[in-house]
């Protein structure tokens, strides 16, 4: 592993200072510090935001507030996201093993990397992980690949079945950074690989994902995931579908569908 800094954030200005300076986040690192021991990611500064007050969970009028830095295990413990929220406790449930949703933060769920096994092999081409350098995938072994969203340059697929529960709520992101704070669909997070794939979300250096909004909706319990996957246990999904209904009187007045595991984003 190559040798590395480590820091505690004693507030979040104090975070998006560091970070806007070269510092990277890590909370759970559940992701970061396994491709960090494959030297896939080489971060000179790490700042550790756990000690930051992001872990509540509330609910509000207008629907459920769930901090950053709340572990995937306490939110699909909680009673008030498991009455209002039925959707995202299954997708939490299917995402990870118990062992990774003990540690994981909802925000770094939503930032976890491609599982792409060429962007893992340091010896592979490949443009999300050196940019310009080709993609390995296309004419290598890619059942698990996205058909949806691709371009020439990176057939990843994005790996998060939070994401995709989210987006089929219409949930939103609210963020604090060196340019203030930010609200944006969770759907917006995201970009397609087009020729620069090792772009693949739209904060800016330094900004922090302070919370989920998950807003009431109808459809809202009457919603169901579905995963397909190569074994019973925890496994990425080949293709995932979010359905949530919104039935009156025998009739569906709105329907929100969202797929994971054959797209590059949610
Ligand atoms: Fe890299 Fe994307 Fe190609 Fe995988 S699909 S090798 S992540 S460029």
């Amino acid at each position: 592993m190559t040798p590395f800094s480590y820091e505690t954030a004693a507030s979040e200005a104090d975070a998006i200072e560091k970070a806007r300076t070269g510092g990277r986040y890590i909370a759970g690192g559940t992701t970061l510090i396994d491709l960090m021991r494959e030297e896939i990611e080489r971060p000179a500064r790490l700042i550790d935001i756990n000690k930051l007050p992001l872990g509540e969970i509330r609910e509000e009028a207008d629907g459920l507030v769930i901090g950053a830095l709340t572990k995937m295990a306490e939110v699909a413990a909680h009673p008030a996201a498991a009455r209002v929220q039925p959707l995202l406790i299954e997708a939490l449930l299917e995402g990870a093993s118990p062992q990774l949703r003990n540690m994981a933060s909802i925000g770094g769920n939503l930032m976890q990397r491609t599982r792409c096994v060429y962007f893992r092999t340091l010896d592979a081409p490949c443009n999300k992980r050196v940019p310009g350098s080709g993609c390995a995938a296309r004419e290598g072994f890619h059942r698990n690949h996205a058909i949806f969203g691709t371009s020439e340059y990176c057939v990843a697929v994005h790996p998060s079945d939070l994401g995709v529960a989210l987006v089929a709520l219409g949930a939103t992101i609210r963020t604090k950074g060196p340019e203030g704070s930010h609200e944006f669909p969770v759907d917006a997070l995201y970009r397609l690989p087009l020729d620069t794939p090792h772009l693949e979300h739209r904060l800016l250096p330094g900004e922090l994902i302070t919370e989920i909004r998950v807003p009431h909706g109808a459809y809202a319990r009457r919603a169901r995931y579905l995963k397909m996957r190569d074994r019973a246990s925890y496994e990425f999904a080949l293709v995932s579908v979010e359905a949530a209904l919104d039935i009156a009187d025998g009739c569906v007045r709105e329907a929100r569908l969202s797929v994971g595991g054959v797209g590059t984003k949610p």
